[in-house]
């Protein structure tokens, strides 16, 4: 790792398998920072108590499952420090320190968090813990104990980084500097279509995941949804409010026009549209699925990654509290 390269941090909370969503949304921008920045990629696992506390038997298994598919997909653990969060402890004790320097108001202020209670039907007042409330203080803990620069972020969650910011600003104000103020950066394509035309999401069951094999990715292809307003395969179709247009610019952006023309002139049918985009999919995944072949085969691989990652990460982290207990007096 380069020490001139600007640091950038991002993390997900352990889900399992990785699906195309999360590979378009986050995971293949990832890949590409690698180049340019000193990365830490974290598993969020502290993060899903905010909202599941009640079920954690998963985030082991589930934490290994995401961590097998990013490294399938490019993630470097000789570059990048691929850790998990509640392994480094020091990310709560800057946590608590930071909750001092934010209000309540600021943080029910929160959209993300507005749109969260929206979303799970949650009651604001009685319905929110108060690890939910700090969610963002945690965030910004995690970015600053590594004294990020950049953090690659979807749009709902500018607001969070926007409490970072202030955070780090006001820290620096009252202690003397020690964290660099973070920028977000926008990832591009953010919303990506699931079989059923919604976002691509675990819970709405319309994934095709990255370690899906050819057979499976042709079977749930069949299912997905096309253009409504295409009843025969004589009539021409509107690829532009297609999904499997999508996938095609996605995945074969050179193919797309031809398929473009052949949908519109209506001399291609959708079956064979479907088979052939299925067959860029798999063909497109099959280099993600031989590297999860080769660390599945030697028992421990990923766990040492993590364990590697782990200890970087403490490293650095220790270091920033060292600044932080001695600039604030405490501890
Ligand atoms: S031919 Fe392809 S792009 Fe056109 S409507 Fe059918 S599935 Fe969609």
């Amino acid at each position: 790792m380069s020490p001139s390269k600007k640091i950038i941090l991002s993390g997900a909370r352990p889900t399992g398998r990785l699906h195309l969503g999360n590979y378009t949304g986050a995971l293949e921008n990832w890949v590409a920072l690698q180049k340019d920045y000193r990365c830490y990629f974290m598993v969020a696992d502290w993060h899903v108590l905010t909202t599941d506390y009640e079920h954690t038997a998963e985030i082991p298994p589930n934490t290994r499952e995401m961590v097998t598919d990013w490294i399938s997909a490019g993630l470097d653990p000789e570059t990048s420090t691929i850790f998990v969060q509640s392994h480094v402890r020091e990310h709560a004790e800057l946590y608590l320190l930071l909750a001092m320097l934010v209000t309540t108001a600021r943080l029910e202020r929160n959209p993300t968090l507005k749109e969260q209670v929206r979303d799970l039907e949650m009651d604001q007042g009685e319905g929110v813990s108060y690890g939910h409330l700090g969610y963002p203080v945690l965030q910004a803990a995690d970015i600053l104990i590594y004294r990020a620069h950049v953090v690659p972020v979807g749009e709902d969650q500018l607001p969070h980084i926007e409490i970072t910011r202030e955070l780090a600003r006001k820290f620096n104000r009252l202690y003397g500097d020690v964290f660099p103020v973070p920028e977000g950066k926008l990832t591009r394509f953010a919303r990506f279509p699931g079989l059923d035309g919604r976002r691509m999401s675990k819970s709405l069951g319309n994934t095709i995941e990255l370690a899906d094999s050819p057979e499976v990715i042709q079977t749930k292809i069949k299912t997905a949804f096309t253009d409504p307003q295409r009843k025969r395969r004589s009539d021409p179709g509107r690829p532009e409010v297609c999904l499997i247009y999508t996938y095609w610019q996605k995945f074969r952006p050179e193919r797309a026009p031809e398929i473009y023309e052949g949908c519109t002139t209506a001399k291609l049918g959708c079956v064979d549209c479907k088979r052939m985009v299925g067959e860029a999919i798999a063909e497109f995944l099959a280099p993600l699925r031989d590297k999860r072949r080769e660390l599945e085969s030697t028992p421990g691989a990923v766990d040492e990654v993590i364990r590697d990652g782990d200890e970087k990460a403490r490293s650095a982290a220790r270091s920033t509290m060292d600044a932080v207990r001695e600039r604030m007096h405490v501890g």
